[in-house]
């Protein structure tokens, strides 16, 4: 799985979205898992997904990535590193063990939370949102209302995969969305 499509200079492009797995019906079914697994354990194409993202925020003034649990923190910490900011993570209820801020989002049935600590973003912060999918977009703009709630300036939200069928990014109003793969 997984191809290297062209070769220019030392660059080795990769096509990511041949690194993205398809799991029908999990974890329920009806239900496209976007399983990215084989991307995260080919090195050609990790290295090409952070590359893409710290090409597109280096030299920004991003403070902060902030990165949603559990999978945009294995994006969020090397991006971080990669162009030289602190990562905050965001977190379901109940994990922070500081005070926090909490957002509430819907789902199919019934709603889910999420937080941040409330000392973790403040005015002098200007950051990057990243999970690695938006599906409905719900996770996605409750992070992005917790950055907001903490004075915390958004110079973007980003994902690895946005199901853009869902309109997911509508949910995020007036906060500009990146994503490196869309179906
Ligand atoms: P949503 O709030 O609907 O945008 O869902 C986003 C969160 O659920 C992300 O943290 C994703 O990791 C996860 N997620 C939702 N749908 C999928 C999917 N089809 N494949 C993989 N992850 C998904």
């Amino acid at each position: 799985m997984g191809h290297i499509i062209w070769w220019q200079r030392d660059e080795v492009m990769v096509d990511l979205k041949s690194y993205i797995r398809d799991i029908p019906d999990f974890p329920k079914p009806g239900i496209t898992f976007k399983d990215i697994t084989p991307l995260l354990k080919a090195p050609e194409a990790f290295r090409e997904a952070i590359e893409q993202l710290a090409q597109r925020y280096r030299d920004k003034g991003i403070t902060q990535v902030v990165a949603i649990e559990s999978r945009g923190f294995i994006f969020g910490a090397a991006l971080a590193y990669a162009i030289g900011a602190g990562i905050v993570p965001v977190r379901k209820v109940g994990k922070l063990p500081a005070a926090t801020y909490r957002e509430s989002y819907e789902l199919e049935y019934g709603t889910d939370s999420v937080e941040i600590h409330q000392d973790a973003i403040t005015s002098a912060d200007r950051v990057v949102v990243l999970d690695d999918v938006i599906a409905t977009g719900g996770t996605l703009a409750a992070a992005c209302r917790l950055v907001q709630s903490s004075g915390g300036e958004i110079h973007e939200a980003a994902t690895i995969i946005e199901l853009s069928f869902l309109n997911g990014r509508e949910k995020l109003n007036d906060v500009p969305f990146f994503t490196l793969i869309s179906y």
